[in-house]
């Protein structure tokens, strides 16, 4: 490998996994090509799309992606995607490497009756409507009923419920996007009840986000005394225990906590196995079954009971989209290292699935790139110019970082006061703007 024999490596998906990867790969060789391949105009995926709109310090890593874009043997091709525009397997003859950083974008099934009905969502639709992704922005959920269900014990579910119980003068001074900022400033909601199928020690909740709820201006946090344990028993790491044991102590703040107190309230409920949604069209409530911890494990006790709701956001977790030319088996195959195949890697939740923080991904494109160049020599293969070539003869425009740029400057400049940005959430808006001012 030399600057004149670089090699090249093509990165599906400019989220965090692929700058952290494109980062590391900088770092190890110096004599490399990369280009990274995006599927909107926009790249940083979650940081955009997934992260919460009133959690700006989570997204300042976006400037260390921006100079990991800007090195000059980087490249951004937004707006091409892998599967329409260009196939995999001829990416895959273009480049030396091809790494797969492409995410889980795809909700978990719920799978009960009822999961079909208006107002029942998926968390990635509606984080991605409020968020301003351009698949999600005529979501337009309604939220005229005073209840709301989000199911599920993650952090992705405490997100959801803040959002909707945020006040406006709170969201305005966020990236929530526009469209989104109007239903929830005519929102009727008033309890969001977080239901979890095992108990408050089992759920995935970090501490840093749990007690927020209880630091709200327009919302009170609230627990049942009677599903809270005295103390974490069982075998769990040190680590592990001591999140665990701040939790139960925030929950127990919880359960003193008066519903009067503030105008909205984020309701926790544990044991609770979803049963079925009900409703005509639309819900209007959603039924659980009551569970019992027995052996560790959760089982049903053949008691139900309904919470009534006109929405409900099943934030149980996130899949892999089906990616053309790549079978769920190739995917599985991923082994820790990253490698699939020769020349093939995954990268991210794409290759170890929804979970760990943000920067939980940089450890991963760190371990994924040093096998990656252990396991690559410089070929002939074009590289850039073969994809520029190949985008050309499909007629397929794409969006470089100087058009992101664009798009960013503009959004930068129509901000709502006091807040980072205004979303662009048209694909075509977007590709006009990058287009108009270049
Ligand atoms: P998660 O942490 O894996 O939580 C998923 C929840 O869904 C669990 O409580 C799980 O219960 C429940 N669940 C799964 N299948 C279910 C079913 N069929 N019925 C009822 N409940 C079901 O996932 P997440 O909340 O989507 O978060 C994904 C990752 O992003 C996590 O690592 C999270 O920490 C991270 N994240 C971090 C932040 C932050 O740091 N601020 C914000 C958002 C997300 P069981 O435990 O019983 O399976």
């Amino acid at each position: 490998m030399t600057a004149e024999s670089p090699i090249r490596i093509a990165i599906v998906g400019a989220g965090p996994s692929g700058f952290y990867a494109a980062q590391a790969l900088l770092d190890i060789a110096c004599a490399c090509e990369i280009d990274i391949i995006e599927r909107l105009p926009t790249p940083y995926g979650l940081i955009r799309s997934g992260v919460a709109p009133d959690h700006p310090t989570t997204k300042t890593v976006q400037a260390t992606f921006e100079r990991t874009a800007t090195d000059p043997r980087v490249r951004l091709f937004g707006n091409v995607t892998v599967g329409k525009e260009i196939a995999l397997a001829e990416l895959r003859a273009l480049y030396d490497a091809v790494i797969l950083a492409v995410g889980a974008p795809v909700d978990a099934r719920l799978d009960i009756p009822g999961r079909d009905l208006g107002g029942v969502y998926g968390a990635a639709q509606f984080v991605g409507w409020y968020n301003g992704h351009p698949d999600f922005a005529d979501l337009d959920p309604a939220l005229d009923d005073p209840g709301a269900v989000v199911i599920g014990n993650g952090n992705v579910a405490i997100d959801i419920a803040r959002i909707l119980c945020r006040s406006i003068p709170e969201l305005e001074a966020t990236d929530l996007a526009d469209h989104a900022l109007g239903l929830l400033a005519r929102s009727a909601i008033r309890d969001v009840h977080i239901v979890g199928r095992r108990g408050p020690v089992e759920s995935k909740f970090t501490n840093v986000e749990l007690s927020e709820l209880g630091e709200m201006d327009n919302a009170v946090a609230l627990a049942a005394a009677t599903d809270l344990p005295d103390a974490v028993d069982g075998d769990v790491s040190p680590r592990d225990r001591r999140m665990k044991e701040k939790n139960l102590r925030s929950f127990q703040a919880f359960a003193q906590a008066d519903r009067t107190s503030r105008p909205r309230g984020i309701r926790f409920a544990f044991f609770a196995r979803p049963h079925e949604i009900v409703g005509s069209d639309r819900v209007r409530s959603v039924v659980f079954e009551r569970m019992r911890i027995a052996d560790g494990s959760p089982a049903g006790t053949g008691a139900f009971f309904e919470i009534p709701c006109g929405l409900v956001v099943s934030a149980i977790g996130y899949r892999g989209a089906p990616l053309a030319g790549l079978s769920d088996a190739d995917r599985a195959g991923a082994d820790p290292s990253g490698r699939i195949e020769d020349g093939l890697y995954a990268v991210g939740w794409f290759k170890r699935g929804p979970s760990g923080k943000i920067a939980t991904n940089r450890a991963d494109g760190d371990s994924v790139a040093r096998v990656l160049i252990a396991e690559t020599t410089a070929s002939a293969r074009p590289g850039r110019q073969g994809l520029i070539e190949r985008l050309g003869r499909a007629n397929a425009g794409w969006v470089d970082f100087a058009g992101w740029k664009h798009i960013d400057s503009e959004e930068v400049g129509t901000a709502r006061p006091a807040a980072p940005r205004r979303k662009l959430t048209r694909i075509d808006e977007m590709l006009a703007v990058a287009a108009r001012q270049r």
